[in-house]
């Protein structure tokens, strides 16, 4: 706790370091199209960009497959901790929406459940890094990215992440809360409309969780991701098992990940997560001081 609560305290200007160095790795990656490295490498300069967690913002990471709730948690954290949620999905959602160069092409990727390729990944990152900084921020809660062993290595090239999050939930409940998940075309919340409830089997327990339903205002606004439909999800689950499996243990051989069982609905999940992160007084003295 005290030493979370110290990092928080202290400012920091590694993200301008973070942005500079994703930048010219997103560069040297666009012009090794041609010829793909088997690995990427930095030259001596990026290790000055480290900094000692106490003199920093949180760098955290969410991992978990599709659907498990990174955004509602890692958003959640963020507000609690003063630093950026940057979910990779939104900004390929984001790119999507502008009818950029990129749109087509990221549209038949994303709906049919593949993953967009590094270097757009890494490219669309480091626009948002770009603009964050303009604004002063500084630390992140990372959600969805790094989801290659690739990506995990270029982030460890350029900057230390602090923590790990790996959230977990079984595989049927992964697929029903994607079907059920809406999205308010007006404000851009999340909501839910699904109900869960599975029984216990094989040693796992049972879980509940409430539909998390919109307000009456955004109703009529709702709408589904295109890359929410069953056969799309099975694929992105898969894909994630293939692809980011790994990046889960690429973090725990380095002691950095906190495994985390979700228990439930956000209700019974959110005090637990915190008291996970050693975070549950962090809420109260932050509301006490408001
Ligand atoms: P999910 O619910 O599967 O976690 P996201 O909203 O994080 O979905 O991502 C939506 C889509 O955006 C992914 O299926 C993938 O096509 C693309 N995407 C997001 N982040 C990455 C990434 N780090 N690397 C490659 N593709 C990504």
């Amino acid at each position: 706790m005290a030493a979370t609560l110290t990092r928080l305290s202290k400012p920091s200007s590694s993200l301008s370091h973070f942005r500079r160095f994703i930048s010219s790795s997103s560069a040297a990656i666009a012009s090794e199209t041609t010829n793909p490295p088997s690995s990427l490498t930095f030259n001596n300069t990026t290790t000055l960009s480290r900094k000692d967690p106490k003199d920093r913002n949180v760098q955290w990471v969410f991992l978990g497959c599709p659907g498990v709730g990174k955004g509602t948690y890692a958003s959640r954290l963020s507000s609690l901790l003063g630093v950026p949620h940057i979910a990779t999905g939104d900004l390929v959602r984001e790119e999507l929406a502008s009818s950029g160069p990129l749109s087509h092409q990221l549209t038949e990727i994303v709906n049919q459940g593949k993953l967009v390729s590094d270097e757009i990944i890494i490219s669309l990152l480091s626009k948002r890094l770009e603009v964050g900084e303009t604004k002063g921020e500084s630390g992140f809660i990372l959600d969805g990215f790094p989801r290659t062993i690739r990506q995990a290595e270029i982030l460890e090239g350029v900057t230390d992440i602090d923590l790990v999050v790996n959230l977990k939930l079984r595989e049927d409940v992964l697929l029903e809360k994607c079907l059920g998940r809406r999205i308010c075309s007006e404000c851009g919340k999340n909501f839910n409309v699904a109900s869960i409830n599975v029984k216990g089997e094989n040693g796992n327990p049972g879980m509940s969780m409430a539909p998390l339903l919109p307000p009456s205002h955004c109703m009529s606004k709702l709408i589904t991701r295109s890359d929410d439909t069953e056969t799309v999800v099975t694929e992105r689950l898969r894909i994630y098992n293939e692809k980011s499996q790994p990046v889960e243990e690429f973090y725990r051989s380095r002691g950095k990940i906190l495994e985390f069982d979700l228990p439930g609905g956000i209700p019974v999940s959110w005090p637990k997560l915190l008291e996970a992160l050693n975070l549950d007084d962090y809420e109260e003295k932050q509301s006490a001081a408001a």
